[in-house]
């Protein structure tokens, strides 16, 4: 199997998948998924999603609604310095 390399820093992506939590916002709600499954670059740590994973969440995003439960995501603004 030919080997991904991320497309930040260009380490070798890892060919197993693992399960992490994701925030994701669409026309101003806020979502977090848990247990999405990503190739996760061991060096700067971004993910990397399926197809299959990005079209669930974006299903998921439509039918708010049917939330199982729903958390407070506190937005926080710095000041800018100086
Ligand atoms: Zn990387």
């Amino acid at each position: 199997m030919e080997k991904d390399f991320c497309e930040y820093c260009n380490a070798i992506l890892p060919d197993v998948e693992k399960l992490v939590t994701v925030y994701r916002h669409r026309r101003g709600q806020h979502f977090i998924f848990e247990n999405v499954s990503a190739r996760v670059c061991q060096k700067c740590g971004e993910r990397y999603f399926s197809a299959k994973s990005v079209s669930e969440m974006q299903h998921e995003m439509t039918k708010t609604q049917q939330t199982t439960h729903l958390v407070s995501v506190p937005v926080i603004e710095l000041q800018p310095a100086g």
